[in-house]
C-alpha cells in the first residue's frame, strides 16, 4: 500500500470530479478515515501532507491520534461513528468535529464538556437518507429541535457545519445518488430556515461512492479503503 500514491489519486480524480461537474477546483475536502489501521499508516498520510483524519470509534481514536496531535500540531481529527453518550467527555477532549450527531440529548452534554475544557467544537448533523443503513435522524421534528437549541445560543461552545450521511449499500446508482440529493435537499431547506447558522456543509461520499457525492454537492469525502486498503477486522 503506497498512502502517498493513493492520497495523490484521490485528490486528483476529486479534481477532476469538481470540474466535471462545475464545482470550483478545492470546494471538496478529503478525509482520510483510519479506522483500523495503525498509527504509522496516519503518519505516513501526514508525511505526504495531509492534515484531516477520521476515526469511528472514540476508544481507537483516543488510541491513536492524542499522540499524533502532540507531534503534529495542524491536524484535524473527525469522529464519524455513532457516539454513546458515555463516550462524549473523551470524544470531545480528542476531536475538533463531531460528524455524527444523531440525536438532541448530545448537546447538552458536548456542551458541558466543551465548558469544562474550554474548547470549541465542530458539528455536522447525521442524517438517514438510505433505506438500508441505521444511522442518523430520522424524524425531521427532532432535527428542527436541534437546530432551534443552537439558534437560540443555548450551546456556544457547539459550531454547527452542515449535514453527513451514509448512503445505502449497494450496487445501484440511482440509489445511492437519491440519498445524496435528499442530504442537499434537506441542507438547503435548513439553511433558508436557520441562514444564522453556517449549515452549508455536506459529509457524503465514500471510497465506492465519492465521484457521485461530489455531483451532487458534497463538501467534504470520507475516504478510508482507497487510501490506507482494506479493513482487516480481527
Ligand atoms: C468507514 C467509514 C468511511 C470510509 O469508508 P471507505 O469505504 O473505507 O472509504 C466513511 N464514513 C463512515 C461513517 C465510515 O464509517
Amino acid at each position: 500500500m503506497n498512502i502517498e500514491e493513493n492520497l495523490n489519486n484521490i485528490k486528483k480524480e476529486i479534481n477532476i470530479a469538481e470540474e466535471k461537474s462545475g464545482r470550483k477546483a478545492g470546494s471538496v475536502k478529503l478525509l482520510a478515515v483510519s479506522k483500523f489501521h495503525p498509527q504509522e499508516s496516519v503518519i505516513e498520510a501526514i508525511k505526504a501532507g495531509h492534515f484531516l483524519f477520521g476515526e469511528n470509534r472514540v476508544q481507537e481514536a483516543n488510541s491513536k491520534f492524542p499522540q499524533i496531535k502532540e507531534e503534529y500540531k495542524n491536524i484535524s481529527l473527525h469522529l464519524i461513528g455513532s457516539l454513546q453518550s458515555n463516550k462524549v467527555n473523551k470524544a470531545v477532549e480528542i476531536a475538533d468535529c463531531i460528524e455524527s450527531i444523531d440525536r438532541c440529548e448530545l448537546l447538552p452534554k458536548i456542551e458541558n464538556q466543551c465548558c469544562k475544557l474550554n474548547k470549541n467544537i465542530k458539528i455536522f448533523f447525521e442524517i438517514h437518507t438510505g433505506e438500508e443503513s441505521k444511522s442518523g435522524f430520522t424524524d425531521k421534528g427532532q432535527l428542527i429541535k436541534c437546530l432551534d437549541s443552537l439558534a437560540n445560543n443555548e450551546y456556544p461552545h457547539i459550531i454547527p457545519q452542515g449535514f453527513m450521511t451514509m448512503a445505502p449499500f449497494t450496487q445501484d446508482e440511482k440509489l445511492i445518488r437519491k440519498s445524496f440529493i435528499s442530504l442537499r435537499e434537506l441542507s438547503e431547506d435548513m439553511q433558508k430556515n436557520y441562514s444564522h447558522l453556517k449549515l452549508d456543509e455536506l459529509s457524503m461520499g465514500m471510497s465506492g461512492d465519492y465521484k457521485i457525492a461530489i455531483e451532487e454537492g458534497s463538501t467534504i469525502v470520507r475516504i478510508g479503503t482507497a487510501i490506507f486498503g482494506e479493513r482487516n477486522y480481527n
